[in-house]
């Protein structure tokens, strides 16, 4: 397959390069609003094409394209890329309002083509080992989960997160989407309500660095959802607790396919074998999938939706004090 890539961004080069092409695929052209930018990245990773404009695609015999600008910037791309019928893999959050993630949506089923939102996480193999020992039963019936997903933004991340709300900045758009996706794929639901609080230490400016929230479920499970910008030396994990067992996940929020999974319960406890599969590889492989019509786990367009739903709800919640429904749409 022939990839476009939108934004010449860090996760671009850092991981989704060698994704796409441990698929086979290629990667013809980079698309930047800077041509000499697009060009230095087209160089450094031997790609054939740089462009300033999108309208380069249309010539270069495309089959998808791949979104990693910056948030506010991703609906446009993936309008074009519809338009031209193209398959579609963003980045998350789709956008940074719901309504414009609903018309991305919208315009790839009207396309016909494949929408993928990049929530990774969910092709971590101790995210799927999890979610396997809760659809067999292993945990008993499932009462609360936990997510600590606090991290220090390494310093060549430190500019639109912390500075541009227009961009999507902020650590609730940033990194509360994924722990909402990753719940999903475990617990096969979303949260119907949330409750949150939000606070600033000083790292961003006129936005949140540090979230902490509660999440309610239809099946009445409580989630805790932890969420920053400025913690150097705390772990990451997600548990989930049931009546008959508990699974503790460290290290399973990373990039890398890094952690360790346990299962607790009445005989004792022991550590699950982990692959050590790239997540953007597996994420590429199930868009692969998706658009042969195959079974897959990649998270598509509304799960994108739904992810951000959930982030908008929880800065409602923090801006109102109050507990907030969340809004899925459609
Ligand atoms: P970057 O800040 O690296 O890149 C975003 C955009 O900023 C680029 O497309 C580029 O615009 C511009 N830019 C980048 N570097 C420079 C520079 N040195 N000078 C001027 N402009 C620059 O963002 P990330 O890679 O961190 O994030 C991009 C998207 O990917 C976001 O939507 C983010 O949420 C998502 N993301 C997802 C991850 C995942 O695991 N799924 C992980 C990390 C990010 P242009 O292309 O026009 O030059």
């Amino acid at each position: 397959m022939r990839w476009a890539f939108i934004g010449a961004s860090t996760i671009a080069g850092e991981w989704m390069v060698a994704a796409v092409r441990s698929a086979g695929d290629e990667v013809v052209v980079v698309v930047s609003g800077d041509l000499a930018r697009a060009r230095a990245f087209a160089n450094s990773h031997g790609i054939a094409h740089a462009a300033a404009d999108e309208a380069a695609l249309a010539s270069l015999g495309v089959d998808a394209i791949y979104i990693s600008s910056t948030n506010e910037k991703h609906e446009a791309s993936v309008l074009h890329a519809a338009s031209l019928g193209l398959h579609v893999l963003c980045e998350k959050p789709l956008a940074t309002s719901l309504a414009a993630a609903q018309r991305m949506v919208q315009a790839c089923a009207r396309a016909g083509v494949v929408m993928g939102t990049n929530h990774h996480l969910r092709h971590n193999s101790a995210h799927r080992q999890m979610r396997d020992k809760i659809q067999q039963g292993a945990l008993g019936r499932l009462v609360s989960a936990r997510v600590n997903h606090s991290v220090y933004l390494p310093a060549h991340l430190q500019g639109w997160r912390l500075k541009d709300k227009g961009a999507g900045g902020g650590v609730v758009l940033d990194i509360a989407v994924h722990n909402a996706d990753s719940l999903a794929f475990l617990l096969g639901e979303y949260p119907t309500e949330v409750v949150a609080m939000t606070s600033n230490s000083g790292m961003a400016e006129g936005m949140e660095d540090n979230a902490m929230s509660v999440w309610r479920f239809p099946s009445g499970l409580t989630a805790f959802t932890h969420q920053g910008f400025n913690t150097p030396f705390a772990d990451v994990g997600l548990e989930v607790h049931g009546t008959q067992g508990s699974l503790k996940g460290v290290g399973i929020l990373h990039q890398g396919p890094d952690g360790r999974l346990d299962f607790k319960n009445a005989q004792g406890e022991q550590a699950l074998p982990l692959d050590q599969v790239d997540l953007y590889s597996r994420g590429v492989q199930n868009f692969h999938r998706a658009i042969q019509g195959l079974p897959h786990d990649m998270a598509d367009g509304q799960a994108g939706v739904r992810s951000l739903a959930v982030a908008l709800a929880v800065l409602e919640s923090a801006q109102t004090g109050r507990s907030v429904a969340v809004q899925y749409p459609g």
